[in-house]
């Protein structure tokens, strides 16, 4: 029962090392149109609140295949304003993940479905389980900054765990 709740509700549809890795025009092939993207070890380090140059190439290769991105941060809105300005995307902060509130309304604002969306992020219990309540597919990126604070370093361990789970099937 256990097992398959977190099968379910933790598993990432997909993991990839980093945003370069992602085959973006397979995605947009299978109709997806719209990317919610973790700011923190996603796309920048802990912290940032301008856009290094990983960051900047990668928005613009999902911004070359026509998909719209929103970064989905649960920091505060001042750092991810500024943040995404530096992108020049869409933001939503303070976004409570593995809360869905502030996710599904942007889909319904966008008049999309869930499964039109992809969910992006470097840890599974706000990002992958957020994008799997909501119903977006999910890819889970290896974080980009290994200097994590303690409690986020014990959800690695955690997640490390289920992993190796997955792995023994
Ligand atoms: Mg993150």
């Amino acid at each position: 029962m256990l097992k398959r709740w977190y099968l379910k509700s933790l598993k990432p549809d997909y993991r990839v090392e980093d945003l370069f890795k992602i085959d973006w025009a397979e995605f947009k092939s299978k109709g997806i149109k719209f990317v919610f993207l973790d700011i923190d070890n996603t796309l920048a380090e802990h912290g940032s609140r301008q856009a290094d140059k990983y960051a900047k190439e990668a928005v613009d290769l999902i911004k070359s295949f026509d998909l719209q991105i929103c970064i989905l941060s649960n920091a505060l809105s001042d750092r991810i304003a500024d943040y995404a300005k530096s992108l020049d995307v869409d933001y939503m902060s303070q976004a409570n993940k593995p809360g869905i509130k502030k996710i599904m309304q942007k889909i319904s604002d966008l008049n999309l479905r869930a499964d039109q969306t992809l969910m992006i992020g470097d840890q599974i219990f706000t990002d992958i389980w957020a994008g799997k309540r909501a119903g977006c597919v999910t890819i889970m990126v290896k974080q980009r900054f290994a200097n994590e604070a303690i409690q986020i370093r014990f959800k690695r361990k955690l997640e490390q765990f289920l992993f190796n789970r997955y792995e023994k099937g």
